[in-house]
């Protein structure tokens, strides 16, 4: 597989530094706090997993980095700059239900946006997504429309068409959870393969845990909106110190 994913530079004073954080964020639904005064940070080119009951607020974390939701308080900053809709250009997402365009071949779902927000030529485009493509095993399908693809070949392109926008940071939202029990494996695959070769920053909301454990830097576990424990896998799913983390993970093993 191809190696070499080249994305955006990050600014000389963050280089190597911090390139996500979160400073006290609130996120509110009706009566409800759904995370609350949240601070964490995201290194340059690290993997950082979120894993916790459903409902402790993962995905939400994920919808304010793509600016889907605004935070109710705090604040988020992106390679040093505050969240808006330029700095949301350095965050590509791959999200469940793989959300392809149905009416687009798979060579022009990974050329839209690269074209059409990026500006690139249709040539760079094309040259760029087939790369990507045959990186996740599907260089041969480059004509085919999603209908075609099983649901692990589909998340497969959605994974090669967030890269194509070169971005800094790569969120996964459970990019698993509605594939057939057969077809995980490919894709997590691809993933490690992606975490393994190349120096993209991840954020990975997942209940793969023996993934979590193979991509991570560190692992926080949510419970109700808040960080109960963060540290390296080893330590999180080998010796969890808490007890919420320790229930959490004999109930998804
Ligand atoms: P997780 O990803 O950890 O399962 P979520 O971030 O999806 O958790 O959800 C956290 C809480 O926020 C849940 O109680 C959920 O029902 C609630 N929630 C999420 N999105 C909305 C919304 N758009 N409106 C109201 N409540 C929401």
């Amino acid at each position: 597989m191809a190696t070499d994913i080249p994305h955006q530079t990050t600014s000389e004073t963050t280089a190597g530094g911090e390139l996500v954080r979160f400073e006290k964020v609130t996120k509110r639904f009706g009566a409800t706090t759904v995370l609350d005064r949240l601070d964490f940070t995201v290194s340059q080119g690290k993997h950082v997993t979120l894993i916790g009951p459903s409902g402790s607020g993962k995905t939400t974390i994920l919808r304010l980095l793509m600016t889907l939701l605004t935070p109710d308080d705090g604040r988020i900053l992106v390679d040093g700059q505050p969240l808006d809709a330029e700095v949301r250009k350095k965050i590509g997402m791959v999200f469940q239900q793989f959300n392809l365009f149905p009416n687009m071949r798979v060579l022009r779902n990974v050329t839209e946006a690269p074209v059409h927000v990026l500006g690139l030529s249709k040539d760079e485009a094309v040259e760029r997504a087939k790369g990507l493509l045959e990186m996740v095993g599907l260089g041969g399908k480059l004509d085919a429309y999603p209908t075609q693809l099983s649901g692990g070949q589909q998340q497969r392109v959605a994974i090669a068409r967030a890269l194509a926008m070169r971005p800094q940071v790569l969120l996964l939202d459970e990019v698993t959870s509605a594939l057939d029990p057969e077809l995980v494996a490919g894709v997590l695959d691809v993933l490690r393969d992606i975490a393994r070769s190349t120096d993209i920053t991840m954020l990975c909301v997942t209940h793969e845990m023996n993934f979590a454990r193979d991509i991570s830097d560190r692992v926080l576990m949510f419970d109700e909106g808040r960080v109960i424990e963060s540290g390296p896998p080893e330590q999180i799913f080998g010796a969890p110190e808490h007890e919420r983390t320790r229930e959490f993970l004999s109930a998804v093993h």
